[in-house]
C-alpha cells in the first residue's frame, strides 16, 4: 500500500476523486509497494486500481487512459533500503554525534539508483528485488563496484556475503540492464593491480557498462583510520595513469572514453584536469567527475543571460576541496558578467578539517564566514549544502543564515542558475 500526498490539478487522479491520504492498494490485483510499482503498473492503457479513501471506503476503478500518461498523484517517500555492508570508509561511520537522524542511515537502495543515480552496491537485494529490476527493466543502474575480485570486494565492503558483482551484473545484463559504475579507491586495497583487473573486467563486460569512475576514498576525523587511509599523490597519479590507459583503449576500440577519474583524483594527484571533451555526456558529474569542466560549459552556454552584474562584488562560498579548482571557474564567470568574484573557502567545523566537500558545510561556519562582510553585494552558496527543508547539515536553516548576514545570499548549483535575476536594489 502507498499513501498519496498530493494530487495534480486536472489529472486522472483528481478526476477519480483521489485526495491526499488516499491509499493505493493494488493494480490488477498486484499489491503496490512503492513508486516503482505505481509508475510501471499504471503505465498501461487499461487496468484495475484498488484504493482506500481516507474515510475507509474501498473502491475499485476501471481505468482507461492513453498509455504512458501519468496518473498525477504524488506519493509518500519510500522507506529507504538499509545497507548490508560496513565499509571502513563509510561516510555514516564518519559522522560526528548530534546531527539529524537521517544522516546516520546507511542507504543502499537500487530504486534510488535507478531514479536519482545514487550509487548502490546491490548486496542487499532480495529475490523479489532482483525480479523487479528485471521485470521493470530498471536501467541504467548506478553501481558501486569497488573491485570485481569477489574476495577484495567483500573485504572492501566488509561484507562476507556480498555476491560476485560481475555474475550479478551479467544476470541483469541478459535482461537489457546497463550500468554506470564507480570504484572508490582505497590505497593498498583496490588500487594498483586490483584496479587494473577491475577495469579490465568492467571493460570486458562490453556496452552494458556505460561508464566508470575512480574516486579517491575520502575520510573524516571520525573515520576508522587504523584500517583505511587516503591515497598519496603518487598513488593518485598511478590511478590516473591506469584510468587514462583504459581511456585510450576505449577510445580506440569503442570510440568513447568510457572511464573517468574524479576531479578529486586529479586534484590529489596534482595533475591538470582533462579537457571537457573527455567527459563526454558528463554522465557522472553528480559524483564529482568533470564538475569543473561542466561548470565552465554552463557558464559559456549561459553567457548571454548573465548580464547586469558589472562592478558587483560577489562572494563564492565553497569547501576547501573545490577551492583549489574554483579559480578555473570564476575567471570565465568574471569575464562573462563583469562582476568581481571572491572565493570564500570555508572550513568544516562540524566534521573537522578533513571533510572538505562543499555539500557538507554547516550553516554556522558559513554564517561566521559571512557575518562581517559588508563589502559584498551577494554571496553564492553551494546548492547541495541544504536539504529540501532548507536545513544545513548542522540543522541551521537557510532563512536564519540569510537573516544574519549583511548581503543577499543565493544557493547555486552552477552559478548561471543564481545570476539570472539582479539583486534587489
Ligand atoms: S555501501 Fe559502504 S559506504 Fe555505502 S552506506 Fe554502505 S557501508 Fe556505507
Amino acid at each position: 500500500m502507498i499513501r498519496v500526498t498530493a494530487i495534480e490539478p486536472e489529472s486522472i487522479a483528481e478526476e477519480l476523486g483521489l485526495v491526499p491520504g488516499s491509499e493505493l492498494i493494488s493494480v490488477n490485483g498486484r499489491e503496490l509497494e512503492d513508486f516503482l510499482d505505481w509508475e510501471f503498473l499504471t503505465a498501461d492503457e487499461e487496468f484495475l486500481l484498488h484504493v482506500r479513501q481516507p474515510d475507509g471506503e474501498e473502491i475499485e476503478f476501471e481505468i482507461e487512459k492513453p498509455a504512458g500518461e501519468p496518473m498525477g498523484a504524488s506519493l509518500e517517500p519510500v522507506r529507504i533500503r538499509r545497507c548490508a555492508n560496513r565499509c571502513d570508509f563509510c561516510f555514516v561511520d564518519g559522522n560526528p554525534e548530534g546531527l539529524r537522524k537521517v544522516l546516520y542511515i546507511r542507504d543502499d537502495d537500487y530504486r534510488l539508483s535507478f531514479r536519482y543515480g545514487n550509487f548502490a552496491t546491490l548486496t542487499n537485494l532480495t529475490a523479489r528485488d532482483t525480479a523487479r529490476i528485471k521485470e521493470y527493466r530498471l536501467s541504467p543502474l548506478y553501481v558501486s563496484v569497488h573491485a570485481t575480485d569477489p574476495v577484495i570486494r567483500r573485504w572492501t565492503l566488509r561484507n562476507p556475503d556480498a555476491p560476485d558483482i560481475i555474475a550479478q551484473m551479467r544476470d541483469f545484463g541478459e535482461h537489457g540492464i546497463q550500468f554506470h559504475t564507480q570504484i572508490v579507491m582505497s590505497p593498498g586495497v583496490n588500487d594498483g593491480a586490483i584496479l587494473e583487473q577491475t577495469l579490465a573486467d568492467l571493460y570486458a563486460f562490453g556496452p552494458g557498462v556505460m561508464s566508470g569512475s575512480v574516486v579517491p576514498v575520502g575520510l573524516t576525523e571520525f573515520s576508522k583510520h587504523s584500517r583505511v587511509r587516503e591515497p598519496t599523490v603518487d598513488e593518485c597519479r598511478a590511478a590516473v595513469a591506469t584510468v587514462e590507459k583504459w581511456q585510450r583503449t576505449a577510445l580506440e576500440e569503442r570510440g568513447h572514453y568510457w572511464i573517468h577519474g574524479a576531479d578529486e583524483l586529479y586534484l590529489r594527484a596534482d595533475l591538470p584536469l582533462p579537457p571537457e571533451e573527455r567527459y563526454e555526456g558528463f554522465e557522472q558529474v553528480e559524483n564529482g567527475v568533470g564538475s569543473v569542466r561542466w561548470l565552465q560549459r554552463r557558464i559559456a552556454d549561459e553567457r548571454e543571460s548573465l548580464q547586469g552584474w558589472a562592478g558587483k562584488r560577489i562572494g563564492v562560498v565553497t569547501g576547501i576541496a573545490m577551492a583549489a579548482l574554483m579559480p578555473q571557474v570564476l575567471a570565465p564567470l568574471a569575464e562573462a558578467t563583469g562582476a568581481h568574484f571572491e572565493l570564500i573557502p570555508v572550513e568544516n567545523d562540524v566534521f573537522g578539517g578533513r571533510v572538505t566537500t562543499a555539500g557538507l558545510l554547516p550553516g554556522t561556519a558559513i554564517q561566521t564566514a559571512l557575518k562581517d562582510r559588508h563589502d559584498l553585494d551577494l554571496a553564492l552558496l553551494p546548492g547541495e549544502c541544504v536539504n529540501d527543508d532548507g536545513l544545513f547539515i548542522d540543522n541551521m536553516s537557510a532563512a536564519l543564515v540569510a537573516a544574519s548576514v549583511p548581503m543577499e545570499i543565493r544557493f547555486s548549483k552552477d552559478f548561471a542558475d543564481a545570476l539570472q535575476e539582479p539583486i534587489a536594489a
